[in-house]
């Protein structure tokens, strides 16, 4: 199933895409879905992130190969940090590039999207927390990150969760590939099955550290290829099964 959310007359809806329309629900989807009533084409609506979470963690160092490409080691146990809500956005939106960073780059990653009220969950348990899978741009300014030695500035800024376009409730998480292009040039190139740490492993260890809440995401970390963005950009992180996540980068103004 793969559910939405988007913006019509100005109101945010979830919904659940249906071919080329949207079955526009009542509230949340975290549980029993009910409909609202209207369903509208898909080319009438706006997305916009598919969640907006009380909190985003995000794993670090999770492919064996960009951890070796930046210089460091897999970790002995999951290294995670959080970014903070206001630093989403949507399927096209752009990512403004702040003046305080002269090297911003690109991270392709499968965020995890939870689904039920989570607290030290077993491994074999976290299905049943699991709502799905979106495409994400774990956006880095690369320079504050090695400077700052803690990551909430480098991580942080306004614009640098691009999330979307859609939730996919199921997808293959041993080879679905997941890529990420600059202007149509393929620069990351990865498979989910390559992760260090799979999804089980990574939602029952955070979860063991703080709740999750229904609509919190989990950045599973990235494969090689990371680069640089300049203004003109046009990014885009694409994930088998899920779809296409693209958006233009801009100088913050
Ligand atoms: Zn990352």
């Amino acid at each position: 199933m793969r559910i939405c959310r988007v913006s019509v007359d100005d109101d945010l809806f979830f919904g659940i895409i249906e071919g080329e329309a949207v079955v526009l629900l009542a509230g949340h989807p975290f549980g029993e879905l009910a409909p609202e009533g209207r369903v509208l084409p898909l080319t009438d609506v706006r997305l916009v992130a598919p969640v907006m979470p009380t909190k985003i963690i995000a794993v670090a160092r999770n492919y064996a190969d960009h951890a070796k490409e930046l210089g460091n080691e897999v970790p002995t146990s999951p290294m995670i940090f959080l970014k903070p809500s206001t630093s989403i956005v949507g399927p096209g939106d752009p990512i403004r590039l702040p003046w305080q960073s002269e090297r911003v780059e690109h991270e392709a990653e499968l965020a995890v999207i939870i689904g039920r009220v989570a607290s030290d969950v077993p491994e074999e348990r976290v299905p049943e927390v699991v709502f799905g899978y979106t495409c994400a741009n774990d956006v880095s300014a690369r320079d504050l990150q090695q400077t700052d030695g803690q990551w909430g500035r480098a991580k942080g800024f306004d614009t640098f969760c691009p999330l979307g376009p859609w939730i996919e409730t199921q997808i293959d998480l041993e080879d679905a590939a997941v890529t990420g292009m600059v202007n149509g040039e393929l620069r990351q190139d990865g498979v989910l099955g390559d992760m260090v740490r799979g999804v089980p492993e990574l939602v029952s260890w955070i979860s063991s550290v703080m709740t999750l809440i229904p609509g919190d995401v989990i950045l599973t970390g990235t494969p090689a290829g990371v680069g640089p963005l300049v203004a003109g950009d046009t990014v885009s992180v694409s994930i088998d099964g899920i779809g296409t996540l693209t958006n233009p980068v801009v100088d913050r103004v």
